[in-house]
């Protein structure tokens, strides 16, 4: 029971009698997450420095939604230190009773993909927005704070992006989705956090005249792109031209897509070929993953190991 690179079930857990610190990840589904290989190459690191964490090993179990109230309290009763939540468990686990209590940063986002244990039940966290704005300062030289930012999505990334953008005080948050009903939704959710800064929707297809696109970080946080067939979430060429700017002060300062497999989606490759700076979504991986490993920890974890490790694992796909 120490295979790192399997995928276990409810099952194992049943069983589960390993001594050392585990650590495990959620999902369905979850085969191919790339999770057990980054933070098994920082636990490598950290029990070079630190013997207390040379039993430390992070492991994926395959956990359907009907699962997750078992598998929880098997993983809190079995002395898990910690668990990431993926898809689709993010919103389910915010409201599971085994959570005890949720990091108030996290409860506007209402999802949370970090559990870290604690006697009386799992407390909860969402270090999603802290990956995104790590991402976004670790490739592009981009903070959120004062920016506009065009927002691409109403999904649940959207939302953590949105209130991540918010509580870094953005400029401005303009929103586009494709669905009116989803975009309606969020704006509504967001309308409470706002405080000063103007939160807009808009339809992608027909962005506004008045949408700030002069230095503005685009970010996209659809799933459009995945496939190759999917069609752009936003056409770069149909961004109006701030009347007032010219040359490169009337550009997006970025583009940033959280879909990291493929590397380079449609529309990192319009951004590209336009001349805007362009990164997708592994740095957002990595540094949410590096967060759960602090909170989990208490040590400084080094961030460059479980990137060139989920690199690795991606390429080795
Ligand atoms: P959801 O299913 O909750 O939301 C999907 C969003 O994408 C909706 O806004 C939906 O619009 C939109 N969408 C889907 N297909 C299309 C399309 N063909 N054209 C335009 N819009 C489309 O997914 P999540 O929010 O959980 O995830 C979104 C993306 O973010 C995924 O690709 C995921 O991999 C990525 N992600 C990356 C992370 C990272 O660490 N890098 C972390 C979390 C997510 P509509 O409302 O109209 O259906």
């Amino acid at each position: 029971m120490d295979d790192a690179a399997r995928t276990y079930t409810l099952a194992d857990l049943e069983t589960w009698s390993r001594p050392g610190t585990s650590l495990a990840v959620l999902g369905h589904p979850i085969k191919h997450s790339i999770s057990p290989a980054m933070h098994n190459a920082a636990l490598a690191v950290l029990a070079r420095a630190d013997a207390r964490f040379a039993d430390w090993r992070y492991f994926r179990f395959e956990v359907p939604p009907e699962e997750l109230p078992r598998a929880l309290e098997l993983l809190h009763a079995k002395k898990f230190r910690g668990v990431n939540l993926t898809v689709p468990h993010k919103i389910l686990a915010f409201a599971s009773p085994r959570v005890v209590e949720i990091d108030p940063a996290a409860r506007p986002v209402g999802a949370i993909n970090t559990l870290r244990h604690r006697a009386e039940g799992w407390e909860g966290f969402n270090t999603d927005g802290h990956g995104l704005a790590s991402g976004l300062r670790e490739d592009l030289g981009a903070e959120l704070a004062g920016s506009p930012v065009i927002l691409l999505g109403a999904g649940g990334a959207a939302r953590g992006a949105a209130v991540e953008c918010l509580q870094r005080g953005v400029a401005s948050l303009w929103i586009a989705n494709r669905t009116r009903e989803n975009l309606d939704a969020l704006l509504t959710q967001l309308a409470p956090l706002a405080g000063e800064i103007p939160v807009h929707g808009f339809d992608p297809r027909q962005p506004p005249a008045a949408l700030p696109v002069a230095g503005a970080l685009i970010i996209n946080a659809t799933s459009a792109g995945l496939k190759p067939t999917d069609p752009l979430p936003l056409d770069l060429t149909s961004l109006p031209a701030p009347s007032s700017a010219t040359g490169d002060t009337a550009r997006p300062r970025a583009v940033y897509d959280m879909i990291y497999n493929p590397p380079e989606t449609p529309l990192l490759a319009a951004a590209r070929a336009r001349g805007l700076p362009a990164a997708n979504g592994l740095s957002m991986l990595v540094h949410q993953g590096a967060r759960s490993l602090e909170l989990w920890s208490g040590a400084a974890v080094p961030v460059a190991a479980m990137s060139e490790a989920a690199r690795a694992a991606l390429a080795a796909r």
